[in-house]
């Protein structure tokens, strides 16, 4: 029987999920499809999944706080952080998955000597990447444009900074996890700031992908090492298909396919 799969997200039709996935499914020969679901109301994440019959779905923004509470169980990184961007219907249960941080530390393997990294913003993606980057020894400083949101961060001994206090170190890389860029034109923080910072970095790198946001055009204009948020993708996709085909594809069959799409 063929399996459905979906991304659940708020915009979604920007999401290269389905054809990423599709792709895999298709010249894999592996029976399923990809859908994509404009979700509002994250209130009704699991019975929408349910109601669509789905065997697994992906996350994205902003409902991966609300994906990890709807879940009956969460397994493995996803449990350190509260924030879940895959799901998988096992016998009717929903269970819970976060690729993302180990997406990201593949997407990043070729900057080197990584010791101290700046992250812009404070939401799942910054969750996920900054509870990795502290596994790993990395120093982490997250500027954030509101408070609230810092709390989590300022226990695991992060410093921690909005726009009004933020006081300037040197950097090895700076990480857009805001979604400041990805509808609009906006900069994760005052322009003046992120120039300050994108001066005093060596690599910058955005989690948003399909478009060159002002942060990372910046980041060009300033001749730094820097990337967009495909590798992410790429690498966040292939764990969740992995998932999805409950392992019986081969993992670089599957990047390959998933790269092909890229182009399409
Ligand atoms: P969340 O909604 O959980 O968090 C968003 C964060 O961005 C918050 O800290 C919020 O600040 C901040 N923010 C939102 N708008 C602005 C703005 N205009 N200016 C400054 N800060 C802003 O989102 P996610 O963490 O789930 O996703 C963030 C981004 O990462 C999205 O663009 C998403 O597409 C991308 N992403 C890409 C992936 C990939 O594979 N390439 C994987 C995962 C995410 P506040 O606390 O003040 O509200």
């Amino acid at each position: 029987m063929s399996k459905l799969f979906s991304i659940f997200g708020n915009p979604v039709s920007h999401s290269r999920s389905p054809l990423m996935h599709n792709a895999v499914f298709k010249n894999l020969n592996y029976k399923a499809c990809y859908t994509r679901t404009l979700l509002e109301d994250d209130t009704k994440l699991k019975e929408t999944f349910f109601a669509l019959g789905l065997d697994g779905a992906n996350v994205t923004v902003p409902h991966k706080e609300s994906a990890y509470e709807a879940c009956d169980e969460i397994r493995g990184f996803a449990k350190k952080i509260g924030v879940v961007n895959t799901l998988i219907n096992e016998n009717g249960k929903l269970i819970g998955y976060n690729t993302d941080a180990d997406g990201f530390m593949y997407a990043i393997d070729e900057f080197k000597d990584i010791k101290n990294i700046l992250v812009l913003g404070a939401g799942g993606t910054a969750k996920a990447l900054v509870q990795k980057f502290l596994e790993e020894g990395l120093h982490v400083s997250i500027l954030n444009r509101s408070e609230a949101r810092l709390s989590y961060f300022e226990k695991l001994n992060c410093e921690c900074y909005t726009w009004e206090n933020f006081v300037l170190k040197q950097y090895d890389l700076v990480v857009n996890t805001t979604s400041a860029g990805l509808k609009d034109e906006n900069f994760p923080a005052p322009k003046e700031i992120i120039e300050t910072i994108l001066n005093n970095t060596r690599y910058a790198a955005d989690a948003i992908y399909g478009k060159i946001t002002p942060f990372l055009q910046l980041a060009k204009e300033k001749q730094l090492t820097c990337k967009d948020g495909s590798d992410m993708l790429l690498g966040q996709g292939v764990l969740a298909n992995e998932l999805f085909c409950n392992f019986e594809l081969d993992k670089e069959a599957i990047k390959t396919q998933m790269q092909k799409s890229f182009l399409y």
